[in-house]
């Protein structure tokens, strides 16, 4: 029965935006909401740098560089609650500023503490939103209880980027919103953030909020689970760079996958695996304009005459290319490879291999030299940096003949350098260079959906 509505650090950036939120959860009111909500936006950017600062020795440095955040936590409680209210909220983001700096100060001589410490710093920017946001809902006549999201979502001790432990979520999550749910208020959590089963501080990773929504979801079996950020649902293509780039009404969740690890920065990747399991909807909503239905994103697996959904793209990639003729058939070979990648804990995110050769993608490619070193002992070592990641989608692309050639017959004067076609069928994948991408995309934007207009 529930609807999780997880609202990102643009739909609380301000007084203005806060009051928008309160208005759409209460106008949901009878789809019993809980919600899910990202730090201010900016926040998580300046609680990470300052605990950066402060790791290297600049603690005083770092907590001078948080006062505005604080000031701005204390300028919005002002617009927006009653003046006791306001007052009680403050002495909250003073309490949160006294404990980040003691953690900023006793971070300096304790390099093996950062990872916990940087955690347990990030946590507050959640911590204050969502004390927030609950006042205001509350106050503006809907009720609302603040939950902390640490007591429903645990984790192992990955610091910075931990992994839920199952089923005990799924279990916690459902034993504290249950009652509060079945008393009929609206419970109000941080996203992003966890805990471990002994009760300290982590966090699910960058963008971790949707996440959280997502295995808040499962948890209760929710009806549905809204992601709201600021653009309409996931565009056909990033609108920076095709302005007449349109809003897609329904994705299968494998083609959502797809296009949440190849750029569209809507959805977090990992949200959709609890979706799937609890077969739950996912819908992509926009806090700026409510009554628009955004994006649905479920089970069902159709096809449109277009065939291909979306057109994303992802630059400042690294594509690796190795050649031996070791490979020719011997077993092991592959293994050898990508346990090089595997000990620099370097993520791979597009493989292509012939008879005696594999290209691959890199985003991160910081430890390329030493990565490199150990593949040169494998076979000759190419390195292209400056490339981008091209990834069209579409059920449709199961079974529709011609596509690749109407993809490279509108880029034919693009080098493509790696080209490769999910297993799943639904995505067709290639490198080019980074200078002629936004070229790429907005000429096959035009062959897969035409000029609007
Ligand atoms: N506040 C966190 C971040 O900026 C988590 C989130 O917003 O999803 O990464
Ligand atoms: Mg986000």
């Amino acid at each position: 029965m529930p609807t999780v509505m997880k609202f990102g650090g643009t739909s609380v950036a301000d007084a203005h935006a806060f009051e928008n939120v309160a208005r759409i959860v209460a106008s949901q009111q009878r789809a019993a909401p809980v919600v899910v909500v990202s730090a201010m936006s900016g926040v998580t950017d300046a609680l990470l740098a300052a605990t950066v600062a402060a790791g290297e020795g600049r603690a005083e440095a770092a907590i001078a560089s948080l006062e505005a955040t604080f000031a701005r936590h204390h300028q919005t409680a002002a617009k927006l609650l009653t003046p006791a209210a306001a007052q009680a909220f403050s002495k909250q983001v003073d309490n949160a500023a006294h404990q980040i700096n003691e953690l900023l100060r006793s971070s300096a001589d304790n390099p093996l503490r950062r990872r916990p410490t940087q955690d347990a710093v990030l946590a507050y920017g959640e911590m204050l939103s969502s004390e927030l946001l609950a006042e205001v809902i509350n106050e503006r006549g809907t009720k609302a209880q603040h939950v902390d999201a640490r007591r429903c979502i645990l984790t192992d001790d990955e610091y910075t980027c931990a992994l839920p432990l199952m089923p005990d979520t799924l279990f916690k999550a459902r034993d504290v919103l249950a009652p509060i749910l079945e008393n009929a208020f609206v419970p109000v959590m941080g996203g992003f953030i966890a805990s471990t089963a002994e009760g300290t501080t982590t966090t699910l990773g960058r963008g971790g909020s949707d996440y959280t929504a997502a295995l808040i979801g499962a948890a209760l079996t929710a009806d549905e689970i809204q992601i709201w950020t600021d653009v309409t649902g996931v565009l056909t293509a990033d609108p920076r760079v095709v302005p007449e780039a349109q809003t897609i009404e329904r994705l299968s969740y494998a083609e959502a996958s797809e296009l949440a690890y190849f750029g569209a920065k809507v959805l977090h990747p990992k949200t959709i695996q609890p979706a799937i399991e609890g077969s739950i909807p996912l819908r992509i909503c926009n806090s700026r304009a409510p009554e628009e239905i955004g994006t649905l994103v479920g089970p069902q697996t159709e096809t449109t005459d277009r065939t291909i959904k979306a057109i994303a793209h992802k630059s400042g990639v690294t594509t690796v290319q190795i050649t031996s003729a070791r490979m020719l058939g011997a077993y092991g070979f592959l293994r050898a490879l990508f346990e090089v990648f595997e000990r620099h804990k370097t993520v791979v995110d597009v493989v292509a291999t012939s008879e005696v050769s594999v290209s691959l993608s890199l985003d991160d490619a910081s430890a390329l030299p030493v990565i490199v070193t150990e593949l040169e002992q494998l076979g000759i070592v190419g390195v292209e940096k400056g490339c981008a990641i091209v990834c069209v989608v579409g059920e449709g692309l199961r079974g529709t003949p011609g596509i690749a050639a109407r993809v490279f017959s509108a880029i034919s004067d693009i080098n493509v350098t790696l080209i490769s076609q999910g297993a799943s069928s639904i995505n067709f994948t290639f490198a080019i260079e980074e200078e002629r991408v936004e070229e790429a995309v907005r000429r096959l934007h035009a062959e897969f959906f035409g000029k609007r207009g």
